[in-house]
């Protein structure tokens, strides 16, 4: 059986491993290179389930299992920092850690003397670390991801976008490329991100209305090191995270999001990179604050908001597998995980719902980290 994936994000890739280890025969297409989406573009953080259990619950017992798995098949990419640190206000921290209680995530009470190497007025907040949070590089995972499946001969075609999804009496036949050459495939998924809308369109999906896609600015302090990931509870604040190559990520909590197509202007949105210039500069110190050579960038979260679990602000990180029979075209399906965090349960889920199947393995199958040659394949992450 022939099975197209449209996107070489961190879903394409581990759906392809998990799809390949089936014996199908598997090609991935990707428009750019592999992770030239949100993939690499990241905050790196495997999620504990601490940020969600206020407003997303759901998903909480997924974050807990997604730390162990990633730690087993990708422990080379893990950063090697102190745990992450979370500020706020008194009232968002105890609300914070009383609901952390309930679902046993450990973390402890940080003194502000600890912490004013980081902070400007180290006083003003209160602090606590979560234990069990890991960060990752990005970059590593997909380069792994990459290596394993040319040494299994899954097919990559990278600069290859898929323009249309090919259909003949309710039954996927395979895809076209931008440059109008056919690919024939039983089974087509779409795991395209910023992309996924436009295929949804093109078919006539009934889910297309659900499908969202936000952009964010992010900006790069360059050679500046950091020890550990600091998370903001507070609207407006930043969080900021560093990279495996000495440099941090900043990131504005609760910016302004704007809605995003494939086909919109996509851009840095200069109002938003300096409000979160002066959020780090009030509260982070040193360093962090007077850093003089940064650079910016944008990235893309898309997210399916299905009525019952999207919260006010329109968000809804868990992941979603839409099978299109119910567009009437069996063989299609779109995944989209809602967070790097929950890869693995979003792929296997995926697969479960391919093979028609209940039980789902959420480790990857036989992953081994090679050394294939993948540079060319890979895309070079914003900041470098
Ligand atoms: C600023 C930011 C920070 C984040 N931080 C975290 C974090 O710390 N932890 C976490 O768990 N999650 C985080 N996320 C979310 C996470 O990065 C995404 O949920 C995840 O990477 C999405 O993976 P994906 O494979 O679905 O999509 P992508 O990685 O976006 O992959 C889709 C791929 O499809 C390709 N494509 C698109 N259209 C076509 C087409 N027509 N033909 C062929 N290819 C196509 C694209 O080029 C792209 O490479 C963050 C997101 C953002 C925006």
């Amino acid at each position: 059986m022939k099975v197209a994936i449209i996107g070489g994000g961190i879903v394409g890739l581990m759906a392809a491993l998990r799809l390949n280890n089936k014996g199908l025969d598997v090609t991935i297409f990707e428009a750019k290179k592999c992770g030239s989406g949100a993939s690499l573009k990241n905050q790196g953080m495997i999620h504990s389930g601490s940020m969600y259990t206020r407003y997303h619950p759901e998903i909480v017992s997924m974050c807990q299992e997604a730390q162990s798995l990633f730690e087993e098949s990708f422990a080379h990419a893990k950063i090697d920092c102190k745990p992450n640190l979370y500020y706020g206000s008194r009232s968002d921290i105890s609300s914070l850690t009383s609901s952390w209680e309930n679902y046993m995530i450990p973390y402890t009470q940080v003194c502000a003397s600890d912490v004013q190497d980081y902070f400007l007025h180290p006083k003003e907040n209160v602090y606590v670390e979560v234990l069990n949070e890991s960060l990752y590089s990005t970059d590593r995972i997909m380069g792994a991801l990459v290596s394993d499946l040319l040494s299994r001969d899954v097919k990559i075609r990278v600069d290859s976008r898929i323009a249309q999804i090919d259909v003949k009496h309710g039954k996927v036949v395979g895809v076209l490329d931008a440059n109008g050459q056919n690919f024939e495939a039983d089974v087509v998924i779409n795991a395209s991100g910023l992309g996924t809308k436009k295929l949804l369109t093109s078919i006539k999906s009934s889910y297309v209305d659900y499908v969202l896609s936000r952009l964010s600015t992010c900006l790069v302090l360059n050679n500046v090191s950091l020890d550990r990931v600091i998370v903001s509870t507070a609207f407006r604040r930043c969080t900021i995270a560093p990279t495996a190559d000495s440099k941090i990520i900043v990131i504005m909590y609760g910016a302004k999001q704007h809605w995003v197509d494939e086909g919109s202007p996509l851009a840095v949105v200069e109002q938003e990179l300096d409000g979160t210039r002066k959020a780090y500069q009030e509260v982070f110190s040193g360093d962090i604050a007077n850093n003089s050579y940064e650079e910016n960038y944008w990235c893309v979260k898309t997210e399916f908001t299905k009525k019952e679990k999207v919260d006010k602000w329109m968000v809804d990180p868990g992941f979603s597998n839409l099978d299109h029979s119910i567009d009437g075209v069996s063989g299609l399906f779109t995944c989209i995980p809602g967070k790097y965090t929950l890869a693995f349960h979003a792929t296997a889920n995926l697969e479960a719902l391919i093979f028609g199947s209940k039980n789902e393995q959420l480790p990857l199958p036989g992953m081994q980290v090679n050394s294939v040659e993948t540079i060319d394949l890979i895309a070079k992450t914003p900041w470098s």
